[in-house]
């Protein structure tokens, strides 16, 4: 789905950078592993980092109920979520335009609280996949204790852009010929291999999903 960028969302600096399309935003939010809120209480402007999930066109986020941040977020006030993947560095040949090639996500919006068990549960299940695919049916349920416990909020994915940079460093006509290296230098993220717990029971062998997970890049 295209969203219309509106004045909030659409980007002003470098607009080519700006996208607006469901299929862009979704893809950098799904495989960012956390996001950034921000809120403001009192007057006085938050930023908090945590974990989130997509379910379709909604955002969904997890937290102790006793939270600060829980508690903001499913008040219904106004918040924005941002969402950065770094790619790689970008060095010019002059400082003034060393940069960074990133997608990032910034998102608009009212958060809800999910009270429902199931759509709790649905939305539990989402952020635990989130971090690890195929981990929710191997661990342990939430019982009905921790799930009380625990605040479950949703955010609709309507107002937001992405904003995406790419390519070589951008230097002054008049410095090519300066001599400094240039160029970029790509980041990439994987996984280590994983460390046993150490009151693992010696029979519990590492699972498939994790055995992949490390061998991809993400
Ligand atoms: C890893 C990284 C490093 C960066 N480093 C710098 C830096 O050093 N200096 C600098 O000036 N900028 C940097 N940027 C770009 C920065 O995020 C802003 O886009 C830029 O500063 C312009 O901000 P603005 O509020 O004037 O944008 P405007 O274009 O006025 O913002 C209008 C709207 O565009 C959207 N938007 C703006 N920026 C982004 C974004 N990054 N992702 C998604 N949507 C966005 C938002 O919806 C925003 O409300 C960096 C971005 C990333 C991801």
């Amino acid at each position: 789905m295209k969203h219309k960028p509106n004045k909030k969302v659409k980007v002003n600096r470098i607009p080519e950078r700006g996208f607006y399309d469901s299929e862009t935003i979704y893809k950098i939010v799904d495989e960012a592993l956390y996001c950034h809120i921000s809120f403001i209480q009192d007057g006085q402007p938050f930023i908090i980092p945590t974990i989130h999930a997509r379910i379709n066109d909604r955002l969904v986020f997890h937290g102790a109920k006793a939270s600060r941040l829980l508690k903001q977020i499913s008040s219904g006030k106004e918040i924005s979520v941002a969402i950065t993947i770094l790619d790689e560095l970008v060095l010019a040949r002059s400082v003034f335009h060393h940069s960074m090639n990133y997608r990032s996500v910034v998102i608009f919006g009212k958060g809800e609280p999910i009270k429902n068990k199931n759509e709790k549960l649905k939305a539990l299940e989402a952020i635990t996949n989130h971090i690890i695919p195929g981990r929710w049916n191997d661990a342990r349920k939430p019982n009905d204790k921790e799930l009380n416990a625990t605040s479950v909020v949703s955010l609709k994915i309507n107002e937001a852009s992405a904003k995406i940079r790419t390519g070589p460093p951008k230097d002054d006509e008049e410095d090519y010929d300066l001599p400094v290296w240039a160029g970029v230098i790509p980041l990439s993220k994987k996984f280590e291999q994983p460390k046993e717990d150490s009151k693992l029971k010696p029979e519990f062998l590492l699972p498939d999903y994790i055995s992949n997970l490390i061998k991809s890049k993400f």
